[in-house]
């Protein structure tokens, strides 16, 4: 799938590109030009199909990273006077706190470790115990660690409740099912550049209409008000401020590509097989990885680092990439990990290919002992 000699990004977003997508950007676009706009309205309404939401729900894409488009949809569906739960097991379920303090939002966080999912019940015994709490911002696949939360049962738990969800889907749409129309989600949060395989740069949220009706005034700042840049959207077709078009028009040709894939499920079904072949290959050189399989969603992998005190990140991380492959360090406060992305436009073939390079790595720098310490020990 790839081409040329540009190394590949095993890396959550950022993440390597087909040759049709980075081709879409050698155009200019004019953001009044009515081909222009044709596009934003075609891309907005694909991302509202990924989710099953036609009908209830509409995409506002958003310029920036994928956090833009989080703290838009906090700052904007939560009232000021609302009060957000956020099952916290992981970096970005932390950072979901750190706006929800930004944006002066009451919030409770429920705290979990990094290796337990946000189970169901816990949830709901949480939202049962405090009334006034509002909303859940919940994350889909935790891509600290790479761990699948169970949206489905906690969109029920909201449900049961009575509380509205919103979900930071940003590394599981497009591989992992999302579907609105069978549980309540008030909004879900993704950018393009991740699942959906296009450059970064824009982000989206794609909220029930009727939440988003309801918001206008709470947004605290003009450049983040999803109210107002839907509203002017559908006025005008339009942007409000300069679009990201290169990124834009990229995102269409990979919507293209996604769809042509097979959608969600083979996207999903093909990053399965790269995670698959990759922990299969890891193993076989002696690595672990930090979750139970069970809990491991196929976006990205966190290895423990190796014992050998021959081991540096910094150093393995350089000869990796001089060989071809682009790794990501760890998340963890705790332990030493680094981790491996299995998104983006690369298949099995890439990640026996990194498993190689980081053999020949390991080889090279003299570490022998590859499972790490705590592991030994259990030995
Ligand atoms: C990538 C990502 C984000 C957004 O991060 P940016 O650096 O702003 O792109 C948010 N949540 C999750 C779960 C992510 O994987």
């Amino acid at each position: 799938m790839i081409r040329g000699n540009d190394p590949i990004l095993l890396t959550p977003g950022p993440l390597t590109t087909s040759l049709e997508t980075k081709k879409a950007m050698l155009r200019d676009w004019g953001s009044w030009d009515a081909d222009f706009n044709a596009i934003t309205g075609t891309v907005c309404g694909d991302l509202v199909d990924v989710v099953h939401g036609a009908g209830s729900h509409v995409c506002v894409p958003l310029q920036g990273s994928g956090t833009f488009a989080v703290e838009a949809a906090l700052g904007n569906l939560v009232p000021r006077e609302g009060k957000v739960l956020v099952p916290q097991n992981g970096a970005y379920c932390q950072r979901i706190l750190r706006i929800l303090r930004y944006l002066g939002r009451a919030h409770v966080a429920l705290d979990l470790r990094e290796d337990e999912v946000a189970g169901a019940e816990k949830v709901e015994q949480a939202l049962a115990r405090d009334p006034s709490i509002t909303h859940v911002a919940q994350v889909h696949c935790e891509t600290g660690t790479g761990i699948l939360n169970p949206l489905p049962e906690i969109a029920a738990a909201c449900a049961r409740q009575g509380k509205g969800l919103i979900v930071d889907a940003m590394s599981s749409l497009g591989a992992i099912d999302i579907d609105v129309s069978r549980y309540p989600v008030e909004a879900v949060v993704a950018a393009s550049g991740k699942c959906v395989e296009g450059p970064p740069g824009m982000g989206f949220v794609i909220a029930r209409q009727a939440a988003l009706e309801k918001s206008q005034g709470n947004s605290h700042s003009l450049a983040m008000d999803l109210f107002d840049q839907w509203t002017y959207m559908r006025k005008t077709t339009q942007w409000r401020f300069t679009p990201p078009t290169h990124v834009v028009a990229a995102l269409r040709c990979a919507l293209d590509q996604f769809k042509a894939e097979g959608g969600t499920a083979a996207r999903g079904a093909r990053y399965a097989r790269n995670c698959e072949t990759l922990v299969a290959g890891m193993t076989g050189l002696g690595f672990r990885t930090f979750l139970p399989r069970a809990l491991q969603a196929p976006i990205i992998v966190t290895f423990h680092a190796p014992a050998d005190p021959n081991y540096a990140f910094k150093d393995f991380y350089e000869r990796v990439k001089a060989r071809g492959y682009v790794l990501y360090p760890g998340k963890l406060t705790q332990v030493e990990t680094f981790r491996v992305g299995c998104i983006g436009a690369i298949d099995a073939n890439e990640m026996r290919n990194v498993v190689a390079a980081i053999g020949e790595t390991l080889r090279e720098m003299g570490v022998r002992q590859v499972a790490p310490a705590q592991a030994t020990a259990a030995a």
